[in-house]
């Protein structure tokens, strides 16, 4: 069974702290790190990139594109989908789409929104994704959080209902009858490898593909503390949550690697051939 394995290719001050902070050079290197990690496994992912961030280190997005993964939109500016209006939702997708064109030669398959912001409130979301030519999107976090989520959305891949569009919602756990996010960012630094481990294995036996996503600051286990003493301004709370348990997240990866089969979600999702499966594992 194929999984999608999905990196959110951003830097982490403008997801965390503030949109408008400037991208930072550590990106190059956190990305580069994602690469050599893939490579070593041989497995290709999905990068959902930041406009932003391409605009700044436009190189980097032909690098990920070179060495054969799929290059997915995460939007320009990361901004809340639900923040905007479809109009500035649609400048924003544009823009994203212009730059992904200009670096790698075709349009992007699939969009990822900044922090899962696909909720209730912006279901137009989707038929704008449609629209603007995108045949998927992994956006929807079926679990209830004050910032995302739609507790009661299908847990698997599903089509959308008023446009032509698939949805690769973020996998869950069940636990006496509620979604539990277990398969990335925080929440895979937060729970114990055998925690992803049992998810995967799961949904898998159920037939069904799962979706494991981080971001390559994740990697990076110094970058809070650096940044601190750099200048920026980060409050502590934000210091200790965002840094926490980060020197655990490239164990639980390569665990995964190991262990299970993952290819980009394009192919997963049997949108595209382009990709070739050479993993093993
Ligand atoms: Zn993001």
């Amino acid at each position: 069974m194929l999984n999608a394995l999905t990196v959110d290719f951003e830097d982490w001050m403008q997801a965390h702290i503030d949109p408008d902070r400037p991208i930072t050079p550590r990106v190059v290197d956190n990305v580069r790190r994602v690469l050599a990690l893939l490579d070593e496994y041989q497995v290709k992912a999905t990068f959902f990139v930041l406009g932003k961030v391409g605009d700044v280190y436009p190189d980097l997005v032909r690098e990920v594109d070179r060495a054969g993964h799929e290059i997915a939109s995460h939007g320009w500016g990361h901004r809340l989908v639900w923040q905007q209006t479809p109009e500035q939702f649609r400048a924003d997708l544009r823009r994203s789409i212009e730059q992904i064109v200009a670096l790698t030669g075709h349009r992007p398959l699939g969009y990822r929104a900044p922090a899962f912001s696909i909720t209730k409130r912006s279901l137009w979301a989707g038929p704008v994704l449609a629209d603007e030519g995108f045949r998927y999107s992994s956006s929807i976090f079926p679990i209830r959080k004050r910032r995302y989520g739609i507790p009661e959305a299908p847990r698997f891949p599903y089509r959308w209902e008023d446009c032509d569009l698939v949805e690769f919602p973020l996998t869950t756990a069940r636990v006496f009858g509620r979604n539990i996010p277990v398969c990335g960012g925080g929440y895979m630094r937060l729970f114990p490898y055998a925690v992803l481990r049992r998810a995967l294995h799961t949904v898998n036996r159920a037939g069904q593909p799962a979706v494991v996503y981080f971001h390559p600051y994740e990697l990076d286990v110094s970058e809070v503390r650096v940044l601190q003493n750099q200048g920026y301004p980060i409050g502590r709370r934000v210091a200790f949550m965002k840094s926490l348990w980060r020197s655990r997240i490239e164990g639980r990866l390569r665990a995964a690697l190991g262990e299970f089969q993952f290819a980009p979600m394009a192919q997963v999702l049997e949108l595209s051939r382009k990709w070739q499966l050479s993993a093993t594992a």
